[in-house]
């Protein structure tokens, strides 16, 4: 492993989107679909601004609608990126590195809540889901989903993207990204499917659902990067995997996931000085 990637995640990162969607829950407030509500982020402001991903308020135009947004259009460290031309570290697959805690996923899964809001589906859970990546311990916090990709294959999109959101102790993001593309109906993806909310603003709270969120991370290899939240304040210091393998549900799975979104993609950025590392073990 370089030490490029034993750098440590940088300190900036803020992150209490669980506390939004509890401020937004309890106060039976709907977010607003055109913005309103956060994503990846949860920055004191970003949730009183509006931002989508179409016109005016859209990507190109995220570093104009607030000082706070600054980044999305001045940071040099941007995601998502098309991932070519990666650089190739051997390296050992996700499930065979738990012994020697490169990175490591755990879980104990047992509550969830399904809020739709406005952006994405987001999926939060009092699972015990961790990732250890460069000796830094991250938790899960959160899970959502982009349609179509935000990250390409040289260029390709796939239909779907998740991104597996995990919090240090220090504040410190790291995001695992799993592209999803169409094939066999995984059965797994049902209890989320499922309890998909209505619409923008609602959402369920599932109790004692064992959902094996391990096996939404399949043994692959992995790009690696520095990146950002792919949305405002778009800031930087993010750890990003992005699972070289891609999953696969149903076309009935993908329509009922996609239908709930609406094309919430923020297109790639540029890699500019950045290093991106494919980890292969073939
Ligand atoms: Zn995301």
């Amino acid at each position: 492993m370089s030490t490029r990637l034993l750098a440590s995640a940088g300190t900036n990162a803020r992150f209490t989107c669980v506390l939004c969607l509890a401020v937004f829950v309890a106060c039976g407030q709907s977010p607003d679909p055109q913005g309103g509500s956060v994503e990846e982020s949860a920055q004191g402001t970003a949730h009183e601004i509006h931002w989508g991903y179409e016109g005016e308020i859209g990507p190109a135009r995220w570093a104009d609608l607030s000082p706070d947004f600054a980044q999305c259009g001045q940071g040099r460290e941007q995601s998502p990126i098309d991932l070519v031309g990666a650089v190739v570290v051997e390296g050992m697959p996700l499930e065979k590195t738990r012994s020697q805690g490169l990175l490591t996923v755990e879980q104990r899964a047992r509550v969830m809540d399904l809020i739709d809001n406005g952006h994405t589906i987001q999926v939060t859970s009092d699972a015990f889901m961790a990732l250890d990546l460069d000796g830094e311990h991250y938790e899960l916090v959160q899970y959502h989903f982009h349609d179509p990709s935000e990250h390409t294959v040289d260029g390709e999109q796939a239909p779907l993207e998740v991104h597996f959101v995990h919090k240090s102790a220090a504040g410190n993001l790291a995001v695992a990204a799993l592209l999803v593309e169409v094939g066999d109906r995984d059965p797994v993806w049902d209890h989320v499917i499922a309890a998909l909310p209505s619409g923008p603003g609602d959402s369920r709270h599932l109790d004692d659902l064992d959902l094996k969120t391990s096996e939404l991370h399949p043994a692959s290899d992995y790009y690696r990067y520095r990146g950002s939240l792919t949305t405002p304040p778009c800031s930087e210091d993010v750890e990003w995997i992005v699972m070289a393998d891609r999953h696969r549900i149903s076309p009935e799975q993908m329509a009922a996931i996609t239908s709930h979104l609406h094309q919430n993609n923020r297109p790639v950025q540029p890699l500019g000085e950045r290093e991106l590392v494919l980890i292969s073990s073939r």
